[in-house]
């Protein structure tokens, strides 16, 4: 029997709010990190178990999902709204956030008087072209789909199989019923797995912490500092002024409601791999339906990368002032028609942004070999990055679900969440 004094404190453990576990879990693994410099990667293991714990969800959890919210739709022409609001906003808003890092940069001029040494040794990655990317959508085999995570290919076997299941009518019924169920036990699942938060965000951030030492960081703080502004001010103005524009919402219950999501994005620096707690947070803390937000987070955290933008633009302009290189209009708008189309072909996954900066820094002439100069420290941008791409996919989930009359506002609205 579990004596009194455990059972309190399990209880009292309980109560607490699971953001805050996972901020303490981030504060203490901050300090962990200072005080213990590089040995404080002993607590990397209990980070890999978390962070592999959520990757095993993502296939099952937006495969489900993403079935049974098309069955549950049942409305074709809805769909096609749906997909094309979605896209529309997840370009605007992308433009905006590159809008605002090549902004910080020029007001703030990170890379003006900095004397920096690099070697050569980066090939330039190429953007893959439109005609690619579409047939890359339509997988072959889709279970290979689902072996190798391939997730706008497993949302196009899902949105077919959920339409062709609603098309069969009665016949379909069971298969759904088996859908719903499996959905729910993810779900489920993804709750149980998201109690290791607190431990696993403590130890992803002790090792990172403990590995950058001042020395690295001092030189760039700078930059650092205009990348994390420039991220700050895009959340703030953009996605909160468009929730309360077009939604009609208060910014404030968003932002509440993502704060898992958040700081999972920041420990793990994987939007994909953060996409359980998106869709989790989506749901539950948000309101949004179960076919929206399993339709609109999983393409999100393939094609829209705000954070990833404005780093493009902070990043870019900050190496032609660290060269001395003046930039022109016409440089300034390729960076914003490049970087848009680099951060939709990034990857969600840590470091894939670094590589498609090469695209951008090609097309404006600038050398590949400067890059080398902020990879040392770019995890510290990558955790920024990762959180406002997050939190774009969210703030689009919630607009579109609002606009389509999916978003339950008793449940947006709700005081203390998760
Ligand atoms: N790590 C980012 C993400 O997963 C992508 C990037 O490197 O910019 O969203």
């Amino acid at each position: 029997m579990q004596s009194n004094a455990s059972y309190t404190s399990t209880n009292r453990w309980r109560r607490i709010p699971l953001w805050q576990k996972i901020l303490a879990g981030l504060v203490l693994g901050v300090l962990a990190g200072a005080l213990l410099g590089e040995d404080a990667s002993v607590f990397k293991p209990i980070g890999d178990i978390f962070i592999n714990a959520i990757k095993m969800l993502i296939v099952p959890l937006v495969f489900s999902t993403l079935v049974v919210g098309i069955t549950a739709m049942r409305d074709p022409q809805k769909m096609g709204r749906i997909g094309a609001r979605t896209i529309a906003l997840y370009l605007v808003t992308t433009a905006f956030a590159i809008a605002i890092g090549l902004l910080a940069s020029w007001v703030f001029q990170p890379g003006v008087g900095l004397e920096m040494s690099f070697e050569s040794g980066v090939e330039a990655k190429q953007a893959p072209s439109l005609v690619e990317i579409l047939v890359g959508l339509v997988p072959q085999n889709p279970i290979d789909a689902l072996a190798s995570g391939n997730i706008l290919q497993i949302i196009v076997f899902a949105i077919g199989l959920g339409i062709s299941l609603t098309l069969i009518g009665d016949k379909g019924e069971p298969v759904v019923r088996v859908f719903e169920s499996f959905a729910e036990a993810m779900v489920k699942l993804t709750n149980l797995v998201m109690a290791l938060a607190p431990f696993g965000v403590f130890g992803l951030i002790a090792h990172v912490a403990g590995s950058y030492g001042l020395e690295v960081l001092l030189p760039l703080a700078k930059v650092i500092g205009v990348a994390y502004l420039a991220s700050v001010l895009h959340v703030l103005l953009v996605y909160s002024g468009l929730l309360a524009l077009l939604g009609r919402l208060n910014p404030v219950r968003y932002l509440q409601g993502i704060l898992d999501a958040l700081v999972v994005a920041y420990s793990s620096a994987s939007s994909s791999g953060t996409l359980p707690v998106s869709l989790r947070c989506a749901k539950d803390n948000l309101g949004v339906s179960e076919g929206v937000a399993g339709f609109v987070l999983p393409v999100g955290a393939t094609i829209n990368m705000d954070g990833t933008a404005i780093y493009q633009g902070v990043v870019a302009v900050f190496i032609a002032q660290l060269l001395g290189v003046d930039l022109s209009l016409m440089d300034y708008g390729m960076i914003i028609v490049t970087g848009t189309l680099a951060s939709i072909g990034t990857a969600g996954v840590p470091g894939a942004g670094l590589v498609m900066l090469s695209i951008v820094m090609a097309q404006i002439g600038l050398p590949l070999e400067a890059i080398a100069v902020i990879a040392g420290i770019d995890r510290i941008l990558d955790m920024a990055r990762t959180s406002v791409n997050v939190a774009g996919d969210l703030m689009v989930t919630t607009l579109v679900g609002k606009s389509e009359g999916e978003l339950d506002e008793a449940i947006y609205n709700a005081p203390g969440k998760s």
